[in-house]
């Protein structure tokens, strides 16, 4: 095993980092965004992003308006919510989910009015302190999926950073929520950009698009070059998972992030898409994150599109809005290569949602698994030039010198290896285990487990 691991970690930091051809089944592209009616009701989990959960702001029966604050917490890992509708608090109440764990959550009931808060006014912005400050209070989180509060993000040590990443590179199938963004809001994306860049002296911006989206190359190309020449439009090849902020970044720069660090260890920082068009929007209106975008797809969708969803919507609304063939066998969140598989349909829409999938095909079925046949393919496909196979072998011998050594802490998650198993391993699976298992175990030798 010595020589393997040696291999790849030479491999890790010689080789272009790659990814896999996957059918991109993207059909709902073409579409127009619809925006759907408004919900029933609105869940609204206190805890839909990272960091710490946030703690009711207002009482069963208080009257909200669309932007009041209903969710706040003083840790500063953390991002605020704000009601999405004008109504009334029906409830406060417990949140469980499928993995055992719970929410406090706000249901609120719209009154149909949807009469605007008065602390809705864009926001006066004057450095980048301020604009700090502001997207603190926007309830901006990543909207790609990852839901790390954004203000924070930006509240990074700035003085090595030449490059301000903006991720449109939408990999995974199915999605095409964050190319709607790109040609249906492109002047949203560059006024955030425009700004960020004015006040925080990073002297650039790239804006990188897989080439399987031409339209929007084009017109984020041709609307850039008119307004800031610091921003550029950068195009990489269709591969999966191209999204990733690794692999992003080694694509994009050539750089590496050295284990443990973070992209602005190595002068970079980078922003989903539709995150930079949601600064935008609410740097002109001062309007909090309320709706989203998502991507409504799957055989089991009688009407697939793009939908813009007021957050807290319950998904089994949205299923119905957009009309079911036939009662679905599975349904996920997010893409179908790093989404979540979702058990409760009354469970509502959170804000990092950028896709709902629902399926009752043979893509359900659980593949066989037979012997390891030792071809290779999981070792050649991992972008991160990881060994998925000899990570899931120590794990199972919960090996932690070896997993360190393997550095399955680098794993992205991204499914790649089980994809391409000629003996459908669930390599995915065990490598996500591993990765959580050696940092437990790392955090313990530390002293913070
Ligand atoms: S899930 Fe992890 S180990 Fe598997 S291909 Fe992706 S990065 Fe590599
Ligand atoms: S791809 Fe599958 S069969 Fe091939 S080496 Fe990896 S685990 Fe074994």
């Amino acid at each position: 095993m010595g020589r393997l691991i040696q291999s790849v970690r030479s491999r890790l930091h010689s080789v272009e980092l790659r990814g896999i051809h996957i059918p991109h089944n993207k059909a709902t592209a073409e579409l127009p965004t619809v925006l759907m009616p408004l919900p029933s009701q609105v869940i609204l989990p206190m805890h839909m992003h990272v960091g710490a959960a946030c703690t009711p702001q207002v009482k069963r029966r208080a009257h909200v308006d669309v932007g009041t604050l209903v969710g706040h917490s003083d840790a500063r890992m953390s991002a605020d919510i704000f009601s999405p509708v004008s109504g009334t608090v029906k409830e406060i109440r417990s949140l469980h989910y499928s993995h055992g764990k719970a929410d406090e959550a706000l249901v609120i009931v719209p009154d149909g009015e949807q009469t605007v808060d008065e602390s809705v006014r864009p926001p006066e912005v004057s450095d980048y302190v301020s604009l700090v400050e502001a997207v603190r209070h926007s309830g901006i989180v990543g909207l790609g999926g990852a839901g790390f509060p954004t203000w924070l993000k930006m509240d990074s040590d700035l003085s090595n950073i030449d490059c301000w990443l903006v991720n449109g590179a939408e990999c995974e199938p199915y999605l095409s929520s964050d190319y709607r963004e790109m040609v249906e809001k492109p002047d949203d994306i560059l006024r955030a950009l425009t700004t960020c860049l004015d006040l925080s002296g990073v002297p650039r911006a790239q804006i990188c698009i897989e080439n399987n989206k031409p339209k929007a190359i084009e017109l984020l190309r041709v609307k850039a070059a008119a307004s800031d020449p610091r921003i550029e439009v950068f195009e990489l090849p269709a591969r999966y998972p191209q999204g990733a902020s690794r692999v992003i970044l080694r694509n994009v720069t050539g750089r590496s992030v050295p284990r443990g660090g973070h992209l602005t260890d190595v002068g970079a920082l980078l922003f989903n898409v539709t995150t930079m068009g949601e600064i935008g929007r609410f740097l002109q209106t001062g309007m909090p994150l309320t709706k989203r975008r998502i991507t409504v797809m799957g055989d089991a969708i009688e009407r697939p599109q793009n939908l813009e969803v007021f957050i807290g919507t319950p998904i089994g609304e949205i299923l119905e809005f957009c009309g079911l063939r036939s009662e679905p066998r599975k349904v996920v969140i997010g893409g179908p290569m790093m989404g979540i598989t979702q058990v409760e349909l009354d469970a509502p829409l959170t804000r990092a949602t950028s896709g709902l999938l629902a399926f009752t095909n043979e893509l359900v079925d659980s593949p066989k698994t037979t012997a390891c046949i030792r071809c290779g393919a999981c070792i050649d496909n991992c972008p991160i030039r990881l060994a998925p196979i000899d990570i899931q072998k120590a794990y199972q011998r919960r090996d932690v010198g070896a997993l360190d050594r393997l550095m399955a802490d680098l794993c992205v998650e991204c499914g790649s290896c089980s994809y391409v198993c000629p003996a459908k391993q669930p390599l995915a699976q065990s490598t996500r285990f591993a990765r959580a298992f050696l940092r437990a175990e790392q955090r313990k030798a530390k002293g913070r487990g």
